[in-house]
């Protein structure tokens, strides 16, 4: 059983956090130090703690991570001008919260994606 994060408290609305969006499967939230103008965190409400733990049992979920995040998108008004999805993986990539998160940004010109 993979240990809860601050994420599962903030679905369960034990602690503060800006919710955007919420549904029986997802919620989204602003990230507490937004690296963009828009930057919402998008993730499940069930506990996956990174990428590798994605089940075939989760691909309903999965989708409906994108479709919330289109949804988010037109209302942040950035589907427009573009925006970049971001969803890291262990320690290489830098995942600090092991509940896995798509992060939405965008709002300004992101510059090519740096890898590294
Ligand atoms: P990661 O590096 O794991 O992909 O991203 C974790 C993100 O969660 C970071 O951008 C960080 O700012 C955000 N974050 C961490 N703790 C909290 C919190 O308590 N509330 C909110 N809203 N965001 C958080």
């Amino acid at each position: 059983m993979a240990e809860e994060t601050i994420f599962s408290k903030i679905i369960r609305k034990e602690i503060p956090a800006d919710i955007v969006y919420q549904d029986d499967l997802i919620t989204a939230f602003r990230d507490i130090n937004p690296r963009a103008p828009s930057h919402i965190l998008i993730i499940p409400n069930k506990l996956i703690p990174t990428v590798n733990d994605i089940e075939t049992e989760d691909e309903v979920t999965m989708g409906r991570m994108f479709t919330v995040a289109r949804k988010l998108a037109k209302e942040e008004g950035i589907d427009k001008d573009g925006y970049r999805l971001i969803m890291n993986c262990n320690v290489h990539s830098g995942q600090e919260i092991y509940h896995i998160h798509m992060h939405l940004v965008g709002g300004h010109f992101l510059g090519p994606m740096l890898i590294g």
